[in-house]
C-alpha cells in the first residue's frame, strides 16, 4: 500500500508522535484492513489519549472570555501615593495582557448576554506581575464572602431542570439587600454591553497605594473605555446571538486584527486613613461606590490592547489571574471579598493549571524569579536549575529578602474576632437610588420592565420582599416595578415601613 500524505520530496516537516519520533503513515494499525486494531498501535493510542485531556477544568466563574495583550502608559505622576515601578514616571511602559470575560454562562454560551463583564489584567511589572481583576461594574452584589458561592449557585443552573431560574436568583436577591445596588447595574442598560471594547473596568475593590515613605492610602482603580460606553438593547441581543454567539470575541479580535486598537483611561479615586475614619459609608464595603464629588478621579495613564494572543487555549484559557498578585506599592484592604479572592483565586488555578501555572508564558513574571518552592507538576526548572533549594543556607548568591520591600504595618485597633452578620447596621439603599435618581425617564422604564420581567417568575413571596427593596432606594423605582407586576402600591408601601 502506499501512503498518500507521504512528502516523497520531503519538503514539509516530518510529522513526530509527541516525543518526536518521525511518523512513516496516519492509518490505524489493524491485523489485516477490517480490523481488528492492535494494541501496539502507540501513535493511535497517544493521539487519542491526547484527545481525551484537552479540556483542562472551566473555570466555575467567568468561563467564557476573550484576551488580548498590550501595553500600559503613565501619563500623569502618581509617585506621590504609590511607589509601584509601573507608575513611576509619565512616559514608562508596561506589557500587559487583558482577559474580558462574561460570568455566568458556561464556555460555550452566548457573548451578548446580559451579565456582569470580567476585566481582568496582568500587568508584567520588573518588580512581578500585577493582577489588576475586576469587574465592568464598581461594585458587587454582597459583601460577606461566605455568600459568594451561594450567589454564583443562584446564577447557574437549577440543579434538577438545569435551567436558569429566577426564581432562585431573586429569592437570594431578596434576602441580601445589600445585592440591589449591583442588581440595578444589571438590569440597567449598562447590563448588556454591545462589545468588550464599550465598557469601563473597575477594580470594584478598595486597595491600598503605599509610597516611597512608607505611607498607605486607600485606592479604587478606574479604567474608563475611550470607544465610549455602548450597550444593546434587549431585542438587538437578541438577533446578535441569533446570528453569532461569539459576538464579543469576534469584535475585539477584528479590531485588533485591523489596527484599530482599544484602549482606556486608567483613573484612580485616593482616601486617606482620616477620610476613612469619616467616610459615611464602611470604604471597604464591595456595594458601596466613593461618590465622584468627594474623592475625585485622578488621570494615571493610558491602556491599549495591541495584539491578539497566537493560540487560545495557551495564553487566554490557561492566563491566570490573582489578586493576591501584587507588587511593592500596591496592596490589599480590609475588604473581606478582596480579603478572600486573595486566596481562592490562586487556589482556583492550583486546582485548573496546577502548581507552576506561573512558568506557562502568559502568566510567567518578565523579572527573575528567585525563591526556594521547587518541582510538581509541570515544573520546568528555568528559574531553578542547579540553584539551591533550602534556606537558611550558607551558598554564595542565594536569594534573600530586602526589608525596602516590607509594607508599614497595619492598625487593627482593638479588633473583636466574630462572625458578624454582613445584612446588619447597613445602608443597602441610597447609592442604588442614587443611580436609579442618574438614570433618565427611558432607562427607568427600560429598567423596570426587564426586572418586572425576570421577577415576574418569582414566587409572589419573593416578589413583595423584593419590591420594598426597590421602594426603599426610591419610591418611584418601587413604584414601577410594582405596577409593571399589578401588585397592589398601597399594600406595598405598608410592607416597607
Ligand atoms: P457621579 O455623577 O459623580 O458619577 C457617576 C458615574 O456613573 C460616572 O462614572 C458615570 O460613568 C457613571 N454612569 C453614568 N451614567 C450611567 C448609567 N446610565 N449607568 C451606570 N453608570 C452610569 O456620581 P457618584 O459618584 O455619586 O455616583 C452615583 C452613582 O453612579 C453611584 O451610586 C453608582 O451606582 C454610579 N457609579 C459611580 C461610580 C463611582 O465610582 N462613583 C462609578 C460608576 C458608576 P461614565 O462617565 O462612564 O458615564
Amino acid at each position: 500500500m502506499t501512503n498518500e500524505h507521504t512528502d516523497a520530496s520531503e519538503q514539509c516537516p516530518i510529522l513526530t508522535t509527541a516525543d518526536g519520533a518521525p511518523i512513516g503513515r496516519q492509518h490505524a494499525l489493524t491485523a489485516g484492513p477490517r480490523g481488528p486494531l492492535l494494541m501496539q498501535d502507540v501513535q493511535l493510542l497517544e493521539q487519542m489519549q491526547h484527545f481525551n485531556r484537552e479540556r483542562i477544568p472551566e473555570r466555575v466563574v467567568h468561563a467564557k472570555g476573550s484576551g488580548a495583550y498590550g501595553t500600559f502608559t503613565v501619563t500623569h505622576d502618581i509617585s506621590q501615593y504609590t511607589k509601584a515601578a509601573l507608575f513611576s514616571e509619565p512616559g514608562k511602559q508596561t506589557a500587559l495582557f487583558l482577559r474580558f470575560s462574561t460570568v455566568a454562562g458556561e464556555r460555550g454560551a452566548a457573548d451578548a448576554e446580559r451579565d456582569v463583564r470580567g476585566f481582568a489584567i496582568k500587568f508584567y511589572t520588573e518588580e512581578g506581575n500585577w493582577d489588576m481583576v475586576g469587574n465592568n461594574t464598581p461594585v458587587f452584589f454582597v459583601r460577606d464572602p461566605y455568600k459568594f458561592a451561594n450567589f454564583i449557585h443562584t446564577q447557574k443552573r437549577h440543579a434538577k431542570a438545569n435551567t436558569r431560574c429566577n426564581d432562585m436568583q431573586w429569592d437570594f436577591w431578596s434576602q441580601c439587600p445589600e445585592s440591589l445596588h449591583q442588581v440595578t447595574i444589571l438590569f440597567s442598560d449598562r447590563g448588556l454591553p454591545a462589545s468588550y471594547r464599550h465598557l469601563n473596568g473597575y477594580g470594584s475593590h478598595t486597595y491600598s497605594l503605599i509610597n516611597a515613605s512608607g505611607e498607605r492610602v486607600w485606592c479604587k482603580f478606574h479604567f474608563k473605555t475611550n470607544q465610549g460606553v455602548k450597550n444593546w438593547m434587549d431585542d438587538k441581543a437578541a438577533e446578535v446571538v441569533g446570528q453569532d454567539r461569539e459576538s464579543h470575541q469576534r469584535d475585539l479580535y477584528e479590531a485588533i486584527e485591523r489596527g484599530e486598537y482599544p484602549s482606556w483611561t486608567l483613573k484612580i479615586q485616593v482616601m486617606t486613613q482620616k477620610q476613612a475614619d469619616a467616610f459615611e459609608w464602611n470604604p471597604f464595603d464591595l456595594t458601596k461606590v466613593w461618590p465622584h464629588a468627594e474623592f475625585p478621579p485622578i488621570e494615571v495613564g493610558q491602556m491599549e490592547l495591541n495584539k491578539n494572543p497566537e493560540n487560545y487555549h495557551a495564553e487566554v484559557e490557561q492566563a491566570a489571574f490573582k489578586p493576591s498578585a501584587l507588587v511593592p506599592g500596591i496592596g490589599s484592604s480590609p475588604d473581606k471579598m478582596l480579603q478572600a479572592r486573595l486566596m481562592s483565586y490562586a487556589d482556583t488555578h492550583l486546582h485548573r493549571l496546577g502548581v507552576n501555572h506561573h512558568q506557562i508564558p502568559v502568566n510567567k513574571p518578565r523579572c527573575p524569579v528567585m525563591n526556594y518552592m521547587r518541582d510538581g507538576q509541570g515544573a520546568t526548572g528555568e528559574f531553578y536549575a542547579t540553584k539551591t533549594n533550602y534556606w537558611p543556607n550558607t551558598n554564595d548568591g542565594t536569594p534573600m529578602p530586602s526589608e525596602r520591600f516590607s509594607d508599614p504595618a497595619w492598625d487593627l485597633g482593638q479588633a473583636v474576632a466574630d462572625r458578624f452578620d454582613s445584612t446588619q447596621d447597613h445602608d443597602d439603599f441610597t447609592q442604588a437610588g442614587n443611580l436609579y435618581r442618574m438614570f433618565d425617564e427611558g432607562e427607568r422604564d427600560r429598567l423596570t420592565t426587564r426586572i418586572a420581567g425576570a421577577l415576574g417568575d418569582a414566587r409572589q413571596e419573593i416578589q413583595m420582599r423584593q419590591i420594598c427593596h426597590f421602594f426603599r432606594a426610591d419610591a418611584d423605582y418601587g413604584r414601577r416595578v410594582a405596577e409593571k407586576l399589578n401588585i397592589d402600591i398601597e399594600s406595598m408601601a405598608a410592607h416597607a415601613q
